[in-house]
């Protein structure tokens, strides 16, 4: 089964949010849908794409902020996220303020599906999946979610591994030992050919970052 992704900076701080096509039946996921859950569903839409799942690396506003929104309009598809980013995500309203960006006071933060390490989340209709790997650090549900087919392999790494750095851990429940650990162990032993997708900036690799990488 194989797969197109796409891969974009939204609203409001330009994470990148990554859609995955599985084009045999029209399915789409959603990794991070920041706060261009409107345009997302939109465009997915005018493409003859259902949205089966929106998925989370981590709970920052700027990752999650019109999930909902999302979720509401795309009628069957399940938000997902690690249980231990909940705190964050019910203080949606408080992030958005240090920030100054604004709020919509309905949000319910209603979360459908918490996800575990090493589970896989399986296509509804066709035979894929998402890895979930739990990468504690930047946040303490972090997770990367790692998808492959014949040709590739491409890890999604939140704001844990970027190119040429790694995510702050100032921020609550932020932990700088914490996130190495979690890079060295899970994200450096996969393949070194995986391609990785932040959730800002550049893509980048696995031998890339274990060679280059100054945090290692
Ligand atoms: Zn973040
Ligand atoms: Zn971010």
């Amino acid at each position: 089964m194989s797969f197109q992704i796409e891969t974009f900076p939204v609203y409001p701080l330009g994470c990148n949010c990554s859609i995955l096509y599985l084009e045999n039946q029209k399915e789409a996921i959603v990794i991070d849908p920041g706060g261009e859950g409107d345009k997302i569903y939109d465009k997915l839409q005018k493409k003859g794409y259902e949205i089966s799942y929106i998925l989370h690396t981590h709970a920052h506003f700027d990752h999650c902020l019109s999930s909902e929104t999302l979720r509401d309009r795309a009628i069957g598809s399940t938000l997902c996220m690690h249980k231990g980013d909940l705190p964050l995500f019910q203080n949606l309203k408080i992030q958005c303020q240090a920030f100054g960006v604004p709020f919509h006071e309905a949000f319910t933060y209603k979360v459908d599906k918490f996800l575990e390490d090493e589970e896989v989340i399986s296509s509804k209709i066709q035979n894929f999946g998402v890895k979930v790997i739990h990468t504690p650090g930047h946040t303490p549900g972090s997770i990367c979610f790692l998808v492959s087919d014949s040709e590739k392999q491409i890890l999604f790494s939140g704001d844990t591994l970027f190119s040429g750095s790694i995510g702050r851990t100032d921020l609550w429940g932020g932990d700088s030992d914490l996130i190495i650990k979690s890079i060295e162990t899970r994200i450096f032993t996969l393949e070194s050919e995986t391609i990785v997708v932040p959730g800002h900036g550049e893509f980048t690799n696995v031998q890339r970052e274990k060679k280059t990488n100054p945090f290692f």
